[in-house]
């Protein structure tokens, strides 16, 4: 029996109302209206059958460039301390693993990640990075001076479940092949106790790995913002999700109680087997 459990986020519009970018470099360029921004993204998308990962980290180096404002991976780094959260965001982590511990009696451990097709350098400076384990998000390569040159990891909707491979498997270095053949029993942390959290359609391939391996997933909306709600009651109706929830990470919010239900089912499943176990050793 595996006595981890993984909480994997999305970051953009799950833990944060607005894109990273939004809060960070769009601001700093001078881009005052962020929705001209991601409109000409999707077009450049559009005429040049791109990428759009690609497209917004083209878009964005080339801004840089242009308004010499110094985009350095400290420049990065720094700016992530500018992002605001849903309500509840910063005490929720400790709260969630209070929770497991206390009703686990200790026996589980939990670990909280992010997968973001976000940039990882602003996610290294945010004010909650010390409550992952991990995070997964698109990199730049940089040159002597420290100013992005290429991109070295793009992570996309679909790339996103790679990284739930390398959760499950413990191979969390990009090095490390997953492509190998583990045996589910000696994988560190097996999709039961996988819980995904995530916003939209950009999540719906993390989403079904998640639950059609046996995990959960939970999507969130923002209050009062009525494409949202309609966005999760599609992914609920589909099955992609088990609960939805308003963005409120706040202790006896509904999020927080669907997160502990899933957690009960996971510590009760644990226990189950810890006691299937022991039963055997009669044999
Ligand atoms: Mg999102």
């Amino acid at each position: 029996m595996k006595n981890t459990i993984a909480l994997v986020y999305d970051f953009d519009g799950t833990l944060s109302p607005k894109s990273m970018q939004e809060y960070t470099i769009l601001r700093d360029l001078g881009v005052k209206d962020s929705k001209i921004f991601w409109k000409q993204l999707d077009r450049e998308a559009e005429r040049d059958n791109a990428e759009k990962s690609l497209v917004w980290m083209r878009m964005t180096k080339e801004l840089a460039e242009k308004s010499k404002t110094g985009m350095t991976r400290e420049y990065f780094r720094k700016s992530g301390k500018e992002i605001d959260y849903f309500p509840g965001v910063p005490a929720y982590f400790k709260e969630v693993t209070k929770y497991v511990q206390k009703a686990s009696k200790g026996r589980m451990k939990v670990r909280h990640y992010i997968v973001s097709a976000g940039l990882k350098e602003i996610l290294e400076g945010i004010s909650i990075r010390k409550e992952f384990h991990n995070i997964f998000a698109s990199e730049y390569h940089y040159d002597e001076r420290g100013l992005p040159t290429f991109p070295k990891v793009v992570i996309t909707d679909t790339i996103k479940t790679q990284y739930l491979f390398r959760i499950n498997k413990g191979l969390e270095k990009l090095n490390e092949d997953i492509n190998q053949h583990m045996p589910e029993a000696d994988r560190p942390i097996p999709f039961e106790n996988i819980i995904y959290v995530g916003d939209g359609l950009t999540d719906v391939p993390a989403m079904t790995l998640t639950k059609k391996s046996g995990g959960h997933s939970i999507a969130v909306y923002r209050a009062r913002h009525q494409k949202g709600l309609e966005t999760c009651k599609r992914l609920l109706s589909a099955n992609r999700v088990d609960f939805i929830a308003n963005a409120d990470y706040r202790k006896h919010s509904e999020l927080f109680q669907y997160v502990t239900t899933v957690l009960d089912l996971i510590m009760k499943r644990y226990e189950y087997g810890q006691k299937v176990e022991q039963n055997r050793k009669r044999l």
